[in-house]
């Protein structure tokens, strides 16, 4: 068997002895780690224990002070977010995390909770792994999702929309189950926060805030503070959808009183960083050990995230 190159980058940069020298070399830098749903328990429970030997994991509370550079540097800093609310976070994630002792932040949408209705990129993703038959603008949804998936992602957000919606359409009219998904609860989040965990807000419904108008991103994020303060789950941390940074965004933030704002840079944070500008580690909850050791000690993130980065609207200022 072969191993790609990037595979096997990834392998060396996760040995043990990388891994020590990792940590060590980048000590002061926050890692915020970005997770989205949850497909095997004993995969996170395995990063949850390395993370709890090696890194001080960080209460929501305590990011501001780590990244300003007044808490202590014996372990590097970790905070653990999860985005887009899947229900697998809230049933596999947190029992574990109670477990080890830690808690997160969860980044929901809430045009989805408590409902069957997938985010846009959910109902896509579902609809190729269904195999509908569908072709946008010369690509077959089950033989190239990401190629579609990437396109809609280019175009404004209201003809991404009207492309979404006739896909919606489409789905219905040949039965496909991928129409429906289900989503996380009221009570979920409210069983998360009462666990010591936070929620926050991930816009409405998941547009790249870098494809909207000035009106639609004020929508986004008002509606959802708004809706986050009403069920009493408000902590005043904002991640951008896809990690789409954008200036108007980042000037109601202020106004909303968020205190931190995440992109989707695969970069690991410096000490005095903007806090309405922190990057983040992406890593899958189910990555193993080698994967998960390279990503978090910064490595991964210094070898490829410049090239993830250029290829992408995830660059922050
Ligand atoms: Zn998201």
């Amino acid at each position: 068997m072969t191993l790609g190159l990037p595979k096997l980058a990834t392998t060396l940069l996760g040995t043990q002895a990388a891994d020590i020298l990792g940590r060590r070399a980048f000590r002061s830098d926050v890692r915020v780690v970005a997770l989205h749903d949850v497909p095997d328990a004993r995969r996170l429970d395995e990063l949850l224990r390395h993370l709890g030997r090696h890194y001080r994991v960080l209460r929501q509370s305590e990011v501001l002070g780590a990244v300003a550079g007044s808490a202590g540097t014996d372990r590097p800093a970790v905070w653990l977010t999860f985005d887009d609310g899947h229900p697998s976070v809230f049933e596999v994630a947190l029992p574990l995390l109670q477990e080890h002792g830690m808690t997160a932040t969860a980044f929901v949408c809430p045009s989805v909770i408590g409902t069957c209705e997938p985010l846009w990129f959910q109902l896509v993703l579902g609809c190729a792994a269904e195999g509908l038959d569908w072709t946008w603008r010369d690509h077959r949804l089950d033989l190239d999702v990401d190629a579609v998936i990437r396109g809609l992602k280019g175009l404004p957000d209201d003809q991404r929309r009207q492309e979404c919606d006739q896909l919606a359409d489409h789905a219905a009219r040949h039965g496909c189950p991928a129409i429906e998904l289900r989503q996380a609860t009221l009570s979920q989040l409210r069983g998360w926060t009462d666990a010591g965990n936070t929620i926050g807000n991930h816009s409405w419904d998941h547009p790249l805030l870098s494809r909207c108008d000035d009106r639609s991103v004020e929508h986004q994020l008002r509606t959802t503070d708004a809706w986050l303060r009403e069920h009493g789950v408000w902590s005043g941390s904002f991640a951008y959808p896809d990690g789409a940074w954008n200036p108007v965004a980042e000037g109601l933030l202020t106004d909303l009183g968020v205190s931190t704002a995440l992109g989707f840079d695969h970069s690991t944070v410096r000490r005095r960083s903007n806090p309405l500008r922190l990057s983040r580690l992406m890593l899958d909850a189910d990555a193993d050990l080698h994967r998960a050791r390279a990503i978090t000690s910064g490595w991964h993130s210094r070898v490829f995230g410049a090239v993830r980065r250029q290829s992408s609207d995830r660059t922050m200022p």
